[in-house]
């Protein structure tokens, strides 16, 4: 069977794929916002539990057509791992479809355009990736460990390699100094990058993580949910895409929005004013945030 060693985490959209712990925690683990993975040691899954694991789903969910590999960032492990994982699971799971996993941009470092490229052919094409911020100073401040040109290049080497990437954005966490500033060069950044998926959450001091520790020392200019609506705007007015779909439903934002970019760039923008405009009779805002 599966035992889920805990705490376990996966994107929204992968809630009916099957979720294998490829790796455990995140190598990296040192954004100042994440608390997921800090009591987790990171390692590698030997392949062995790994293979019992998919033989007991093949027993009990012969149906399966979606893979999720957690952790933090299964890409970091060997692209021959990945490539013999990825293999078992095409070889059990006659109806899958698609394997995604959460990629952090020093596990796209790692991986050069020819391993994903090979893994995307074992069914490997989906990735999650935190941007997070396009703006230096709040890369910086997050200690994502690359800065936003780095971050575009290495998302282009999945682009290359043909991998779908959807990628998070965080809003409030340039503050207020830096939020419309953040808001312009994270819409540049992810211009530049072109991803098939693009969402926004809040970004949420949790305990245990270095900003929790900025916002219990008064440190941390927490955005009203208006003025994260205002950078939200400030975001998509400036986003250039082509295809992408856009989501802003995680538990974290105060508004749930969705559609098609670049098609319903202006209904989600008229919505955003509406909301900006007239606050009180935004009938889909809650009692409570009216007047914030
Ligand atoms: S790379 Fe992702 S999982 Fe790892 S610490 Fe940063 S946000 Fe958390």
């Amino acid at each position: 069977m599966i035992v889920y060693q805990e705490p376990l985490f996966r994107p929204p959209s992968e809630a009916n794929s099957l979720i294998l712990q490829a790796t455990l925690g995140c190598s990296y683990n040192e954004c100042t916002f994440c608390g997921m993975y800090r009591q987790k040691a990171f390692r590698v899954r030997p392949m062995e539990e790994l293979q019992q694991e998919i033989e007991w789903a093949k027993r009990r969910i012969p149906g399966i057509r979606k893979v999720f590999l957690a952790d933090g960032d299964a890409l970091i492990a060997k692209a021959s791992f990945l490539k013999e994982l990825c293999q078992s699971l095409q070889a059990n799971f006659p109806h899958l479809r698609r394997i995604s996993t959460y990629a952090s941009p020093q596990a796209l470092q790692v991986r050069s355009p020819e391993e994903m490229q090979q893994l995307k052919q074992v069914g490997l094409s989906l990735y999650y990736l935190g941007i997070e911020s396009g703006h230096d100073q709040v890369l910086q401040k997050l200690q994502k460990g690359v800065d936003a040109a780095e971050m575009i290049r290495v998302a282009q080497k999945a682009n290359q390699a043909g991998i779908r990437l959807s990628v998070m954005i965080l809003l409030g966490a340039g503050n207020r100094a830096l939020s419309q500033g953040h808001a312009l060069e994270s819409a540049r950044v992810v211009n530049a990058i072109q991803p098939r998926f693009v969402s926004t959450l809040v970004m949420t001091p949790v305990e245990n993580t270095p900003l929790w520790g900025d916002f219990e020392a008064g440190l941390v200019d927490t955005l009203s949910p208006l003025e994260l609506a205002a950078e939200l705007r400030s975001f998509l007015a400036a986003l250039d895409l082509k295809a992408s779909v856009f989501r802003s439903n995680h538990a974290s934002n105060y508004l749930a929005l969705a559609g098609s970019l670049p098609k319903d760039k202006p209904a989600l923008l008229a919505t955003l004013d509406q909301v900006l405009k007239d606050p009180e009779n935004a009938s889909f805002i809650p009692e409570w945030m009216r007047g914030l």
